[in-house]
């Protein structure tokens, strides 16, 4: 089979691999090549027609399309090569790309290889709900898809578990279009949503959350005809006695996203246990040499603004490894403890600034991140609110960095 050589090869043509791609063109790199499953370009953005997207970047409120039509756009008038209905199904740590087309397998040979892939979401697999399987339960982001790309409505009577931003999206897209949305139920003793989506999506509409609850089981032949709702206890399991069942025709599960790690695998990129993406240093490169990852794929970020710049800060590091320029090499860890989630980049040079994205663990307030090298605290920053919903950016500068020692991340 012949083998296409490109410079880059952009593993999904979402905000991430756009404005990857966009950067590219800019530091010269044109030979770039995109590769998108779907049949357009924009990610989960094209089912996301709510507003609230691009408020630090544009510093207006778009919906999802139309923040994502800013960048296909641009990819469109750069002359950016766009290969839509293309899966990638092949990577290897030598960077050879193969992607099943509609014109049949292609085989690309990258000099850089960006993984934008975004992430997936946890199914009723994967929490191990007990009960019957009838039709009626889905994932938050199915649901939206049906509801708003192919305009079919999914049920009447709806019970949400889990209170993340796309399960508090979904409880007031349902309601809007006419079903009634009985209550979220929330393992957790704090909602796992931004503060903004419980208040408009939520309360707005006098939807009732019930934090320290889960289900615990579903009932139904063909169709669901119940689930029961228990309180769980300090460990999260359910306390005995305290059962409720809900009449439902629908039951929609927004228990979390999982970086879509596949190919990554394939190539030998290790990935992170916190984040289950690929571990990067501050280039956002991983430990295969030219592979690179940014967005969803890496670690799951709340706003897309983000996503975007670091699919920009990515592609400035790989244009500059395309062209042969030497980076510093990361050579100190960066950990942390069980009052953070997640933290990325994992590995750092010390040689020049870099910004630290992390989320902690459970909510607080006058809360401090706390950045230390041995017993020397190095940098600390105070939050009047901490929560686990919302990512939080820390510049480091290079000045702060002590030595090569590890630099430890927590909350003081
Ligand atoms: C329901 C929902 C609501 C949200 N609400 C907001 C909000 O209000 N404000 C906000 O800022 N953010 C919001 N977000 C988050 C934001 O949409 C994401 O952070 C962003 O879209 C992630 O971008 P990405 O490029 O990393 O991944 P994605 O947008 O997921 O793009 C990944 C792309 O890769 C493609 N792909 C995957 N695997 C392959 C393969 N093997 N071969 C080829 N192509 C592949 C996919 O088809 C997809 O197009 C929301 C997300 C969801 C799901």
């Amino acid at each position: 089979m012949n083998i296409i050589k490109k410079d880059a090869v952009i593993l999904g043509g979402g905000p991430a691999g756009l404005a990857a791609a966009l950067k590219l063109k800019e530091k010269g790199i044109d030979n770039i090549i995109i590769l998108e499953r779907e049949k357009k370009t924009g990610g989960i953005l094209r089912q996301c027609i709510h507003d609230g997207f691009g408020i630090v970047r544009f510093k207006e409120a778009l919906s999802g399309p139309e923040y994502a039509d800013r960048f296909v756009q641009e990819v469109q008038r750069q002359n950016i090569e766009v290969q839509t209905e293309a899966t990638v199904i092949g990577l290897t740590n030598d960077k050879i790309v193969t992607a099943a087309t509609k014109e049949g397998l292609k085989k690309y040979q990258a000099k850089v290889v960006i993984l934008t892939m975004g992430c997936r979401e946890r199914t009723r697999g994967a929490i191990s709900i007990p009960g019957t399987r009838p039709a009626g339960v889905y994932t938050a982001g199915v649901a939206q898809s049906y509801i708003n790309l192919k305009n079919i409505m999914i049920g009447k009577k709806v019970v949400i578990l889990g209170s993340g931003d796309i399960g508090l999206i979904m409880a007031r897209r349902l309601t809007l279009e006419g079903a009634e949305v009985l209550a979220v139920i929330e393992k957790q003793p704090y909602p796992s949503g931004l503060p903004r989506n419980i208040e408009q999506c939520l309360n707005d509409y006098n939807i009732p959350l019930y934090l320290s609850h889960t289900v615990t089981n579903i009932q139904g032949k063909e169709r669901l005809e119940s689930v029961t709702v228990s309180k769980v206890d300090e460990k999260g399991q359910a306390i005995e006695g305290t059962e409720k069942e809900y009449n439902c025709d629908t039951l929609i599960l927004s228990v979390g996203l999982i970086p879509e790690n596949e190919l990554s695998l394939q190539a030998g990129v290790e990935l992170h246990p916190r984040t289950k993406g690929p571990i990067v240093d501050e280039n956002l490169q991983t430990n295969v040499e030219g592979i690179y990852a940014a967005g969803n794929v890496l670690h799951v970020h709340d706003l897309v603004d983000f996503v975007s710049i670091e699919g920009e800060k990515l592609a400035e590091s790989a244009a500059k490894y395309i062209k042969g320029e030497k980076g510093y090499e990361s050579i100190i860890p960066v950990t942390t403890d069980h009052t953070i989630n997640n933290v990325v980049p994992q590995k750092i040079s010390g040689e020049q600034d870099v910004e630290i994205s992390l989320r902690v663990s459970k909510p607080s307030k006058d809360g401090q991140i706390i950045m230390q090298q041995g017993n020397k605290v190095i940098m600390m920053k105070k939050f009047k609110k901490l929560n686990p919903a919302e990512m939080i950016h820390i510049k480091l500068k290079k000045e702060e960095i002590q030595s090569k020692e590890e630099i430890k991340v927590v909350v003081g």
